[in-house]
């Protein structure tokens, strides 16, 4: 790459500003003889669960087995329905899927997030839990989607992946739902070296479940109470995350500084990501709205600028939910959305002569 290329990620450098201390919580865990479910995993529950303001949270291997198991433990039957947005990660969905539900979808509100005005809609005799996504970092309309879930008795997800540390009204995400999951996926803010994930409630009873169905449905070493899976976030992990959790609100604030001086310098050319009333995004995604969006993909591309598209296909129109019966005239808001997104690159090592360059290029395509 040329010297003033700018790609999507940095993560060796970022990794790099931490080392040493990553390899002392390393070396702790090797030393210690326990690797799984041990002292440091405890401790980042505690950590993360005072971090989001909740009671309880719980580590599993990812973010996907997260919402799989909170969604399994509500005893789902077929044609039960669990309702979502359709431009998120496909996990999302699949998670739905997997514990034996149909993934019902609702389009987009101008935050790109679900609209709760779309919702009552949605909602059917066989609804047993709303799944709202806090895409990009953005919290979703949570004070009118508890409104509504409140009135029908419903069970509210957050699926908080892309939302760490994101607050609504002072509130984080993760203390809004009956329970919230998280991914601690490298391309998250907060983010494992490796797959991890958590889960966050305030109901014990939640914590009590995930406990155990992320272990067998083991009850003790010798009691099974019911057929799970392994799902455990080792030591190794936990450690590092503990170290990356201690910077993670200096990392947070770079990344909005820098977000909101390209929403400043970007504002000539394309749709930008503002913030709304009490909303404090933390940008796990940088996503412009730009008019002849592929060939501005491709003319950052050629000149060293890397960029991506968060999500180019929909979920309700994937191969894999053929079965669910939609069509691409169903969601008019979604498919305007996806036809016009471009991610761009943001990491709170991100400079501001990278950024000047991604600024440069894009208003020279425009002009
Ligand atoms: C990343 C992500 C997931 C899945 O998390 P994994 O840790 O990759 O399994 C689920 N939902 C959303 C919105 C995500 O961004």
């Amino acid at each position: 790459m040329s010297h003033d290329a700018v790609p999507y990620t940095a993560l060796s450098a970022e990794a790099a500003l931490v080392k040493p201390e990553l390899m002392r919580a390393v070396e702790k865990v090797l030393d210690s003889g326990r690797y799984i479910l041990g002292p440091e995993c405890a401790e980042f529950e505690r950590e993360f669960a005072g971090y989001c303001g909740v009671g309880f949270a719980a580590g599993v291997a990812n973010g996907t087995d997260a919402l799989h198991l909170v969604l399994r433990g509500l005893g789902l039957r077929p044609g039960d329905e669990v309702i979502t947005a359709p431009n998120s990660f496909i996990a999302s969905a699949s998670a739905i899927a997997l514990a034996g539900a149909k993934p019902v979808f609702v389009d987009l509100g101008d935050d790109g997030n679900m609209d709760p005005e779309k919702l009552e809609a949605a909602i059917s005799s066989r609804t047993r839990a709303i799944m709202p996504v806090h895409l990009t970092g953005r919290l979703a309309k949570m004070k009118e989607i508890l409104a509504i879930a409140g009135r029908h008795g419903l069970f509210v997800l957050e699926d908080a992946a892309q939302a760490i540390g994101a607050t609504l009204d002072g509130r984080r995400a993760g203390s809004w739902g009956d329970a919230a999951c998280f991914s601690l996926h490298p391309l998250k803010n907060l983010h494992a070296f490796g797959d991890a994930g958590i889960v966050t409630t305030n109901d014990p009873e939640v914590q009590a479940r995930l406990v155990q169905s992320r272990n067998h449905g083991l009850a003790n070493r010798e009691q099974c109470d019911f057929w799970s899976f392994n799902s455990r976030l080792d030591e190794i992990q936990a450690a590092m995350l503990r170290v990356q959790l201690r910077y993670l609100d200096a990392w947070t604030d770079r990344r909005r500084t820098l977000a909101l001086r390209y929403n400043e310098l970007l504002r000539p050319y394309v749709g930008v990501p503002d913030e709304g009333p009490g909303e404090r995004c933390v940008f796990q995604t940088y996503i412009v709205r730009a008019k002849r969006r592929d060939e501005l993909k491709q003319y950052l591309g050629k000149n060293g600028v890397e960029t991506l598209i968060h999500y180019a296909t929909p979920i309700h129109l994937q191969p894999a939910a053929r079965d669910l019966g939609y069509t691409a005239s169903d969601f008019p808001k979604t498919m305007q959305y996806v036809s016009e997104i471009l991610t761009l690159p943001l990491y709170h090592t991100l400079t501001h002569v990278q950024q000047d360059r991604v600024v440069e290029l894009i208003s020279s395509f425009y002009k």
